[in-house]
């Protein structure tokens, strides 16, 4: 029975020596490529191929807010912008924003929120654009990733990086980062957005059922996921930074 309450589908998403249905083991993240500084007219930007999922992230800010009246005259605020192309998924994607868009731009922007420090530019907005060109499952932790990174990049002031991989339960195993078929046909998916320093969760999302031990053991696994991510993050900024500019 998957996440959906039906009955199983015919793909065997992990074989009797324990490989998922990509190749990869329970434990295993996806490959991760990021680059940061990628383009010029944003303050702050980041590319992120995460699996198959192609995600850029354009930071603005901090700026005056349009519309006037979303100003906090005590601090600066953040908004964020989830945004899946139209080739992005297999069948054409209407552009318009849908439902699980804004959904997601609330996420990542209450993930982002508790790491970035604006109180020093009232009156201001941090804009983060998310365009999705190509999604693979799990593109909202993937978004988090590159979008935390072009945050540093714009040089918004934060108390930690958010990193963020999504654990699951299929065929009653807990496996780590979960890929587009076992979204669709597992048992759970938990996105779960960390700050590695602080070791403070900021994103917990759960679509399916877990007992109590395998959501703690859902835990672990996603913050070890987070913590290898993070050396990626740090990585991919000391590469802007420290052996010259891309953009
Ligand atoms: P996440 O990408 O964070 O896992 P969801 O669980 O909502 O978010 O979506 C899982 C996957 O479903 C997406 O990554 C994408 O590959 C696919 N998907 C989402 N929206 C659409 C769509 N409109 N058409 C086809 N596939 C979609």
């Amino acid at each position: 029975m998957n996440k959906l309450g039906n009955m199983k589908t015919n793909i065997t998403l992990l074989d009797k020596d324990g490989i998922r249905c990509d190749g990869r083991k329970i434990d295993e993240l996806r490959k991760i490529s990021l680059q940061v500084g990628i383009l010029k007219n944003a303050n702050g930007s980041a590319y992120i191929e995460f699996g198959n999922n192609k995600i850029l992230v354009g930071v603005f800010g901090p700026r005056d807010v349009h519309p006037k009246h979303l100003a906090d005259t005590n601090t600066g605020i953040l908004r964020c912008r989830y945004h899946m192309s139209p080739f992005s998924v297999s069948e054409r994607k209407n552009p318009a924003p849908s439902r699980r868009e804004i959904e997601i731009s609330k996420v990542i922007k209450e993930a982002l929120q508790p790491s970035v420090i604006l109180n020093k530019f009232p009156r201001t907005v941090v804009d983060v654009f998310v365009e999705v060109l190509q999604a693979d499952g799990g593109s909202r932790c993937a978004a988090l990733n590159a979008a935390s990174v072009a945050l540093a990049d714009a040089g918004i002031p934060m108390k930690d990086i958010v990193s963020a991989c999504a654990v699951g339960k299929v065929e009653d195993n807990i496996v780590l980062d979960v890929n587009n078929e076992e979204d669709q046909a597992g048992q759970a998916d938990m996105p779960v957005g960390y700050m590695p320093n602080l070791e403070k969760i900021t994103l917990l999302q759960l679509d399916g059922i877990l007992t109590p031990s395998e959501y703690e053991k859902c835990i672990d696994v996603a913050i070890q996921g987070c913590k290898i991510i993070y050396k990626i993050q740090k990585k991919a900024l000391i590469d802007k930074f420290f052996k010259g500019d891309i953009a």
